[in-house]
């Protein structure tokens, strides 16, 4: 079975966690101050490492005091974790409708259902493109918002030249088992913001305050203060040791996943069925590789007749404001409910080959 996504792993991430375990020190230690400050070389700012990308959103927007009573814009197609996140601080979710060229959020759509309450906007780098960030930012100065960039597809992408994480208010990342680079579960927060990091640090260690500094030298504080909700949020240093030899892999990840994604482009040109999602990969790291598939097929049904081919494929996602937890009927969702059922992610990941994806496209042309 050709796989939809994978973790790749290699010896230098088995060694590592070896070496970690010999110290029997396992918790929040000197592994993950040596990561975090990896990333804050590669971003160029601080950054705080917790443990998953969900985490990551919830603290990111609690730290920009997002809680009771606010409410969050974000795009109905993403993962269950962006909305999950926001409804774990208290505020709510409201699902908004999607561009159907490049599946991130529609400003005018996210303009009609701002109230008084709107406090933050959770803009969804799908696939792994910023697209349009600028009026993002745009849209969130003109209505007072902060903006929690919901980061996980996007590791590595840049935008206009500058990378994600690298620029904005609050980028969110996922460092979970598939994603770009993963620590096998984790996530980060990156920012410029000196009070956001400071309550986001205290945060993930049950609110404990100033903990992370004895933490990281193996010590933990026994006599301390605590001014608001904590929760176990940290990182594990078998974690960080795993993150570290996986962004040093990362030019290799990389390059592997541009160029498949560039090969599936140019194969696909000849499979006149199926749209794919265009990114300009000098600029986007892609995480997913997503097809629209035309009016002529039906995608359920292109699914299983893969499936049969041994080829695994995925749907991201079906829209939150279906579920029955977000449930939202009070402006609709054209675009989203159109698009959804059209779209097919083909199998992406390092340790594809160039001959797999030939295969697949050949396969699909065969179903044409
Ligand atoms: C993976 C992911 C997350 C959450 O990250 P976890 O590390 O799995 O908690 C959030 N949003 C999107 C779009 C994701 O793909």
């Amino acid at each position: 079975m050709l796989r939809l996504s994978k973790s790749c792993i290699g010896a230098n991430e088995k060694q590592a966690v070896l070496r970690v375990l010999n110290n029997e020190y396992l918790g929040m230690g000197a592994e993950v101050e040596r990561f975090e400050q990896a990333l804050a070389d590669f971003f160029g700012r601080e950054v705080v490492c917790v443990c998953n990308g969900t985490a990551a959103l919830q603290l990111a927007l609690q730290g920009v005091n997002v809680g009771a009573g606010a409410e969050v814009l974000v795009q109905s197609l993403t993962y269950l974790a962006s909305f999950q996140s926001i409804s774990a601080t208290g505020a709510k979710p409201v699902a908004c409708d999607i561009n159907p060229e490049t599946l991130t959020i529609n400003l005018d759509d996210a303009e009609r259902r701002l109230t008084e309450k709107t406090k933050a906007i959770m803009p969804v780098h799908y696939a792994g493109g910023a697209v349009g960030l600028d009026s993002v930012y745009d849209f969130a100065e003109r209505h007072r918002l902060r903006v929690v960039e919901d980061a996980a597809h996007a590791f590595g992408s840049a935008y206009c030249g500058k990378k994600v994480g690298a620029i904005g208010d609050v980028s969110c990342f996922s460092f979970d088992g598939i994603k770009n680079i993963t620590s096998g579960e984790g996530g980060c927060i990156v920012s410029d913001d000196a009070e956001l990091l400071a309550k986001v640090r205290d945060a993930r260690l049950l609110g404990v305050k100033n903990d992370t500094i004895s933490r990281f030298q193996g010590r933990r504080s026994w006599d301390f203060d605590v001014d608001g909700q904590g929760w176990r949020y940290h990182m594990s240093d078998v974690m960080a040791a795993i993150g570290l030899e996986q962004l040093n892999r990362f030019p290799e990840f990389s390059e592997k996943r541009r160029g498949l994604a560039r090969l599936y482009d140019k194969l696909l040109e000849d499979v006149h069925f199926l749209t794919p999602l265009k990114h300009d990969y000098s600029e986007v790291v892609p995480h997913i590789y997503v097809v629209k598939v035309g009016a002529s097929h039906d995608r359920d049904k292109l699914r299983s007749q893969l499936e049969n081919q041994n080829i695994q494929t995925g749907i991201h996602y079906k829209p939150n404001h279906q579920l029955s937890y977000y449930r939202d009927m009070t402006i609709d969702f054209p675009v989203t409910e159109r698009e959804y059922l059209r779209l097919l992610t083909l199998p992406l990941h390092p340790d594809l080959s160039e001959d797999d994806v030939h295969m697949i496209c050949s396969v699909l042309k065969l179903l044409e």
